[in-house]
């Protein structure tokens, strides 16, 4: 895939800029194929959409790309250079981080604090050497309202804030240290459509801010509102990769929904003869017909 030129005619690729490449990227679990010939882009201020149903791969892809799995064949690059990731940290020094659905926070703690959880500044020295509460609360009420986030108390346990808040105050957390790619996995997934809509508007601002992001999901309405690039999983291969320009949305929910596949049901339904005992004739075809 390296190499390769856009329908917009920018030249795309490791050698051209991506933050993170896959190319021709698979994982096999003893022998269950969880991924075969996976290839995905992910550019700075770009949303890089992964859409599959359930064990389509999209998880396995995620881990990848995390570091908490290793691919087995194909290859894995970094701002162009190859790479195979020892562990989840060494993705975060990368630059990498990810936010997963169920977010790890501890809920009766004050936002703040879960803002900097693991990350605490202190001050003072020596014996004297304490966390600096002042700095920690200021500073997350600054980066929230910096991505548009205008939360009435960050002192309130981050348990109280809805699903879609909590999403967006991990979003700003892994803004404000320092990630260059962004990983969510179906951050919307939980969520009502007011609260997607919310989400989605701070994916946006995380896109804006220059990160390149990796959008898991499985509603293509979502992935359309924000992604630029689609890339559709099938059962562990790539059903369909796509630029926003060269696919509609409704195409885009065609080929997620089954597309081909639900044409050949309904074809087959139409045919069914129905059982005699739910109404249908000895000789075939559905009930009322002759
Ligand atoms: P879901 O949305 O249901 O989580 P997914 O798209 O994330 O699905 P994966 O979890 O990546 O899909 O799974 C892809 C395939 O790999 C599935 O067939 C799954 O059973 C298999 N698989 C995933 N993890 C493992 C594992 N640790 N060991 C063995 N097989 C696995």
């Amino acid at each position: 895939m390296t190499g390769d030129t856009t329908a917009g005619g920018a030249t795309v690729g490791g050698a051209s800029g991506a933050l993170v490449e896959l190319d021709n990227v698979s994982k096999y679990y003893g022998n269950i194929r969880a991924l075969e010939g996976v290839s995905l882009e992910v550019h700075a201020g770009g949303i890089s959409c992964v859409l599959g149903d359930n064990g389509a791969g999209k998880s396995t892809l995620i881990k990848i790309i995390a570091g908490l799995h290793r691919h087995d064949a194909g290859d894995f690059l970094i701002e162009g250079e190859k790479t195979t990731l020892a562990s989840p940290r060494e993705a975060l020094d990368r630059g990498i981080a990810t936010v997963y659905q169920d977010l790890a926070v501890v809920p009766l703690m004050p936002v703040w604090r879960n803002f900097f959880l693991g990350s605490e500044p202190r001050k003072g020295s020596g014996p004297f050497k304490r966390l600096d509460v002042a700095l920690m609360r200021e500073t997350t009420r600054a980066e929230l309202l910096r991505m548009g986030i205008d939360l009435r108390d960050v002192d309130q346990p981050i348990g109280t804030l809805s699903g879609g808040e909590r999403q967006c105050v991990a979003i700003a957390r892994a803004v404000y240290f320092g990630a260059k790619v962004l990983v969510l996995d179906e951050p919307t997934a939980a969520l009502g459509v007011k609260q997607s809509g919310v989400v989605l508007k701070y994916v946006a601002a995380a896109r804006d801010a220059g990160l390149g992001v990796v959008l898991i999901t499985h509603n293509p309405h979502h992935a359309y509102l924000v992604g630029d690039r689609f890339v559709l999983l099938k059962r562990g291969v790539m059903s369909g990769s796509h630029t926003k320009d060269s696919i509609t949305l409704d195409e885009l929910t065609r080929q997620m929904a089954g597309g081909s596949e639900l044409e050949e049901l309904s074809h087959e339904l139409e045919r069914a003869p129905v059982p005699s005992h739910l109404g249908g004739h000895p000789g075939g075809g559905p009930a009322g017909t002759n």
